[in-house]
């Protein structure tokens, strides 16, 4: 090995050995002084050791933005001034591919950016490496000569193995801004910013799904030492990886494609490509945990700039086995019976639906770096009415366990550690909303009728048996849309038959006699059912999903019948099927339905009382249908989410695009009035449930435009229902279509003018 022999390759070779270096830096990180003492301090070492006319430090100040922190040999009086964007200059490009750049004539890079406070025009040659932690560059730490050559293959060992001690040093990423050692890190309020995929408000303490691993000790001058603990605890990592693998319930029912998956999976883990990196970061003075942690942090940053989903997953599955070993290393990590803290704030990069629901509804809120909208945590965590942050870039690198924290997902925000007077008017507010939201409950028990009339039936939305005791607290009439496929989500494995059947009977238990509307499985798209083969498309959500499966697989619909008409024991029993486009669709989906009534009652002669099949409008096509269609579905029910994104052409799931439209926009409204009054001529009843009706101010618009019954989110009943009672939708609706008529595009500021003088509607819209 290079860096065990030391071996000198040219004339300018380094002067020390990597193991050597090493221990002169550790010596110099123990020593007294500041932070920018000690970086001062390794800089000087690096560059004696390498025999290099420069050495600098760059450490991001924010995601975007990266700082010189340190240097011998460029400028002094650059040091914290000289800024560069993440993707600037030879610097920026480390940073944002996260892997090195090598080159004889840095100049003569196409992306070489001339600094001239910094003096650096008269260095050549260049070589810069990421300062990696997994799942973030910390910065940048490079070499300069004036002399041009390429740096050899020890020169580069020796620099990464630097930046991996620098990763670990708890001053980088603190030692920034006009060379002020800032107070020390993990201590102090920060806020961050996020997506909002769940509202709500939570105050509490950071639960760490997978906690950090703290790595201790980066150096070891006893590599045999090092590399026999490495063995020991790959060969423990092994055997877990084959007990989990071959646990029953995750082999069972699998096809051939997840079992190759699985077995990539213990590929991986007995590789010895990997496995040779870290044993020769060892050799290099690493200790076994540094030389792991060392390439994880590379195999994140690959997995990041990876455009091939096949490679990020197995890329994500190599990350996830080295956070294990580090765990097996270093004896740190969660337990699956350790007690959870008062008030936990779930913190994670990403989680699955299975692991979430394993948490249940102790969690106050969730923060994930990773996640999007249309993922299945956001989807289990709004069934648990959990607030939830997604896209919160960088917390996890700062947060510890048991860290405080205010989770504001009406604004985007969260104050990890906040001050005393953040943490108090967060706490005001919190109360304020909860007495909000405890006043409006109190009108659950009267009828959502209108100033003019009109009675507005209301439902909840549901999806899993948890969400069952919301039902009777809310005042609700039953559950409006239950989301059959999040037990398939869920689960590791295809349910079975009886197993849906047991949870349909049990739904229909807890909803006590009130009506619960069955959605048929709605796979697809977002919806991901991790043991089904799935097709890559280039348009998911335009793709091949939910009732478009069902009738290419018509066995799925069938089964999923007959477990529904199980589980009525014959009560009445009520489905709808998702994302139809046409009248045919409908139809042949309604005749897969009812032939399973027969076969049930030639089978055991128990069949619901009672069978209401409808359709949910998602499609615009649907809209514009033959009025046969309206006629022949028992109900319709707009499903907004769906039906806005192909409406507008937005997708759901971009955040991009998802806000730039509205459901208030008149379009909209017109369309939705044209469907209300297509179902009146039809005799249809028509419902909604978009997740939008949650919102007073839109649930009071669509009820003008006709829409008499509503299914949302329990915990938004109240102020619908609040609002409904003290609008006049005739007045409303006349608004509405003089603001058509004056070209106006969006009806929020119209609403607002409507919605001025009911009372306590700040209350509302602060609760909402
Ligand atoms: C909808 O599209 O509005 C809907 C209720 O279904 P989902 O959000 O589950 O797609
Ligand atoms: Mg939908």
């Amino acid at each position: 090995m290079e860096g065990r022999s030391g071996k000198q390759t040219t004339a300018s070779a380094p002067l020390l050995s990597t193991q050597k270096l090493l221990t002169k830096l550790i010596a110099a990180l123990r020593s007294k002084g500041d932070g920018q003492y000690r970086l001062d301090r390794v800089v000087e070492i690096v560059s004696d050791a390498m025999n290099v006319d420069v050495c600098s430090i760059y450490l991001h100040v924010d995601f975007e933005t990266l700082e010189l922190c340190a240097s011998k040999g460029l400028k002094s009086s650059a040091i914290h001034k000289t800024r560069l964007k993440r993707s600037e200059g030879l610097v920026g490009q480390v940073s944002v591919t996260a892997s090195l750049v090598n080159t004889a004539r840095a100049p003569q890079e196409a992306n070489f950016s001339y600094r001239p406070e910094t003096g650096e025009e008269r260095y050549s040659s260049f070589l810069g490496v990421p300062i990696l932690r997994p799942g973030q560059t910390l910065g940048v730490l490079v070499v300069q000569t004036k002399e041009p050559r390429t740096f050899d293959r020890l020169e580069v060992t020796t620099l990464e193995v630097v930046a991996t001690v620098l990763a670990e040093m708890r001053e980088t990423g603190t030692i920034t801004g006009e060379g002020r050692a800032l107070s020390a890190p993990h201590s102090q309020p920060v806020t961050y910013q996020g997506q909002i995929a769940h509202r709500g408000l939570a105050e509490g303490q950071i639960l760490l799904h997978e906690p950090q691993v703290i790595i201790s000790r980066v150096v070891s001058e006893d590599c045999d030492r090092e590399l026999e603990r490495l063995e020991k605890a790959l060969k423990k990592l092994r055997g877990n990886v084959d007990q989990i693998l071959d646990a029953e319930h995750v082999t069972v029912a699998m096809n051939s494609e997840q079992r190759e998956v699985l077995e990539i999976y213990r590929m991986i883990a007995n590789s010895s490509g990997w496995v040779n990196r870290v044993k020769s970061d060892i050799l290099a003075g690493l200790s076994a945990e540094a030389a792991v942690e060392k390439e994880q942090s590379e195999a994140r940053a690959k997995m990041e700039a990876s455009p091939d989903a096949y490679l990020r997953d197995r890329l994500h599955d190599l990350d996830d086995l080295f956070h294990r070993l580090l765990r097996i290393l270093t004896g740190q990590g969660r337990k699956v019976d350790d007690q959870l803290p008062d008030n936990p704030i779930l913190l994670a990069r990403n989680i699955g639906p299975a692991e979430l629901l394993e948490y249940g509804r102790g969690l106050r809120g969730i923060i994930l770096e990773e996640g999007s909208i249309g993922s299945h945590a956001t989807i289990v965590a709004r069934a648990l009415a959990i607030p939830l942050m997604i896209q919160a870039k960088g917390i996890i690198a700062e947060a510890l366990d048991g860290d405080a924290v205010c989770l504001d997902c009406n604004k985007g925000l969260i104050h990890l550690r906040p001050s005393e007077s953040v943490a108090t008017a967060f706490h005001n507010r919190v109360e304020v909303t909860a007495n909000v939201t405890a006043k409006f409950s109190q009108s659950r028990d009267l009828p959502a009728i209108t100033r003019d009339g009109v009675e507005i039936s209301l439902y909840i939305n549901a999806g899993l048996l948890d969400d069952l005791p919301n039902l009777r607290p809310s005042g609700a009439k039953g559950v409006g849309l239950f989301r059959t496929e999040l037990r398939f989500l869920a689960a590791n494995k295809f349910p079975t038959r009886t197993e849906l059947a047991r949870q349909y009977s049990r739904v229909l238990d807890s909803a006590d006699g009130k009506r619960v509307v069955f959605r048929t499985i709605d796979i697809g798209s977002d919806k991901v059912v991790p043991y089904l083969k799935r097709e890559d498309e280039p348009n998911p959500a335009l793709g091949w999903r939910a009732v478009r499966i069902c009738l290419d697989k018509p066995a799925l619909l069938k089964m999923q019948m007959q477990a529904l008409i199980r589980g009525a024991k014959g009560r009445p029993l009520t489905v709808m099927f998702p994302m139809i486009a046409g009248f045919g669709e409908f139809q042949q989906a309604r005749q897969i339905a009812l032939d399973q009534v027969e076969r049930e009652r030639v089978l055991s002669g128990m069949v619901p009382e009672r069978v209401e099949i409808g359709a949910m409008l998602e499609t615009p096509s649907l809209a514009f249908t033959s009025h046969k269609f309206y006629e022949l579905a028992d109900f319709i029910s707009i499903g907004g989410n769906d039906l806005k994104q192909f409406f507008f052409a937005a997708d759901r799931q971009n955040e991009r695009v998802r806000n730039r439209y509205n459901s208030l926009y008149l379009s909209y409204l017109t369309l939705i009035k044209h469907i209300t009054a297509r179902c009146r001529a039809a005799g249809t009843p028509v419902s909604y449930c978009g997740e939008d009706a949650g919102q007073p101010q839109v649930a009071v618009c669509l009820a003008a435009m006709g829409v008499h019954a509503f299914s949302i989110r329990s915990a938004s009943l109240g102020k619908v229902k609040y609002l409904l009672r003290q609008v006049c939708l005739k007045d409303i609706a006349e608004d509405i279509d003089q603001a058509q008529e004056a070209g106006v595009v969006s009806f929020e500021a119209g609403i607002e003018r409507v919605l001025a003088n009911v009372r306590e509607y700040d209350e509302v819209v602060a609760a909402t």
